[in-house]
């Protein structure tokens, strides 16, 4: 498909769905008591009901209908006061009752939306409906796994697992817009602890349906359903592959075919899967074991009002709090626990603008050298306060403090010990700053001739020379009011 690059895209514009499974955080199963602990040994966590055994009864989860809910408050959506659970019918050997337990024409959850940012611009996406229902089980076939066999193996244990599913709206217009949205998502669910997010293990996993159509047109192409995409690269490359290769069929006089296509990562390109034709016809009916959910207007309160501050408001609060920029607010926010260890060290007394760098910077960093978050390390709030003390009073330099964050974390040693220690202390001694300043005037008098014939930039080298031969030690500032001076 390498010709696709030099067709014209921009005359397309694309349409783009999300449907979105997120695995609920639930101890037990949506209509068993069975455990949803992930990575046992195979049909280790099963029971008469999640087999699909002939006479059992599903009871339903109580706690899986507070998450759904919850997360639908939390994405705008209205909350049907009446709603039930229908029979999905098709046959596979992973549902052994023959049909799954979903939701179908009265979901819990319908008319919601989530706002996202892209480029600079907040867009919302619309959410047309949020239901509930069953993960079917897992088969392993021998001869992919390695095997070389012809067997095929069935693990129930993630039968019955509850999963929501989040169905958008097409409101979606590019890949970075479905990233963004399927992001946003997940950092909803974290922050409402419904889900736990983890995209490897397939807690959170999405279907696109993409089409396109002319720039300007009013009706939607012919869409296509790429399955399975299990983490927000594959989310944006199979998107943007299956874009180009509509616009290709099309420009090549072709017809986009509405079928299923699975993503192959390996080979960045999607396939086709099955076309409408060979599309099952589920046979959707209510589900006469269980009985219609009504919910109760002041146990919808009680849930609203426990809700937790969401990412959106909490962003806009650290902006207008805390004076940080947008960027860093919606850095901090996108991760609960995050924003949390911000606000704590800043309530007690952390310089919110240094410490919101330190985390975005120097934690970020460290997470991903060590796969471990800043506050899961032995730095606690209060070092920050203290490191935000030591840069204020001049003790220490911004480059300095960026080393004693990195040890703290490390050791968790209290900032003002490791400064005595490493004889971290900021030169802010004029003599002394002075006679380095002469030092490296006398060794680049070329440079120190043009920088007082007004190049002013040079300014840049010679306070990086002075800092090179103290040894990061001089206050930059002083240094640079040093320089200035010696040009008269
Ligand atoms: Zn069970």
């Amino acid at each position: 498909m390498k010709d696709v690059d030099s067709i014209n895209v921009l005359k397309y514009e694309a349409v783009i769905g999300l449907e979105v499974h997120a695995q609920m955080l639930t101890d037990t199963k949506i209509f068993c008591g069975c455990s949803t602990k992930f990575g046992s040994e195979p049909n280790t966590q099963t029971c008469p009901v999640c087999l699909g055994m002939p006479g059992v009864l599903p009871v339903l989860n109580k706690k899986t209908l507070e998450f759904t809910i919850k997360t639908g408050l939390a994405t705008n959506c209205k909350i049907s006061s009446f709603s039930r659970f229908a029979r999905k019918n098709y046959f596979y050997p992973d549902l052994p009752k023959g049909y799954q337990i979903s939701q179908y024409e009265l979901p819990i959850c319908e008319y919601g939306y989530v706002e996202i940012v892209v480029n600079g611009e907040t867009k919302k996406i619309g959410i047309t409906r949020i239901h509930m229902e069953e993960d079917a089980g897992k088969n392993i076939h021998e001869s992919a796994s390695g095997g070389g066999g012809n067997y095929s193996f069935v693990d129930l244990n993630r039968a019955g697992v509850p999963l929501m599913e989040i169905v958008s709206e097409p409101d979606i217009r590019s890949p970075e817009e479905a990233v963004e949205y399927m992001k946003k998502l997940r950092t909803i669910l974290r922050y409402l602890g419904v889900c736990d997010g983890n995209m490897e293990q397939g807690s959170l996993r999405c279907d696109a349906n993409v089409s396109v159509r002319l720039a300007g047109q009013k009706e939607f192409g012919v869409k296509t359903e790429v399955k399975n995409l299990n983490s927000f690269k594959f989310v944006g490359k199979a998107i943007e592959y299956e874009i180009r290769r509509q616009i290709k069929v099309l420009e090549d006089g072709g017809k986009v075919i509405q079928e299923t296509r699975l993503w192959d990562s390996e080979r960045g390109i999607t396939e086709s899967m099955r076309t409408k034709e060979e599309a099952h016809d589920y046979r959707y009916f209510p589900e006469p074991d269980l009985v219609p959910i009504v919910v109760d207007q002041r146990w919808l309160d009680e849930r609203r009002a426990s809700l937790p501050e969401l990412p959106d408001i909490k962003r806009k609060r650290f902006v207008s709090e805390y004076g940080l920029p947008e960027y860093d607010a919606d850095l901090l926010t996108s991760e609960k626990s995050t924003a949390e260890f911000f606000e704590e060290a800043v309530k007690q007394g952390a310089h919110p603008k240094n410490t919101s760098n330190w985390i975005m910077i120097e934690g970020f960093k460290y997470e991903k050298e060590h796969g471990i978050a800043i506050h899961e390390t032995p730095l606690k709030p209060i070092h920050l306060v203290s490191l935000s003390k030591l840069v204020e009073t001049a003790v220490v330099s911004g480059t300095m403090a960026k080393s004693i964050i990195f040890e703290v974390m490390d050791t968790g040693k209290p900032p003002e010990e490791i400064v005595k220690e490493k004889g971290f202390i900021q030169i802010s001694d004029t003599s002394e700053i002075e006679k380095a300043v002469d030092d490296v005037i006398a060794k680049h008098p070329k440079e120190f001739e043009r920088f007082r014939a007004g190049e002013e930039k040079l300014i840049g080298f010679f306070v990086g020379q002075v800092m090179k031969m103290t040894k990061g030690k001089a206050n930059p500032q002083m240094v640079n009011d040093l320089l200035k001076k010696k040009l008269f």
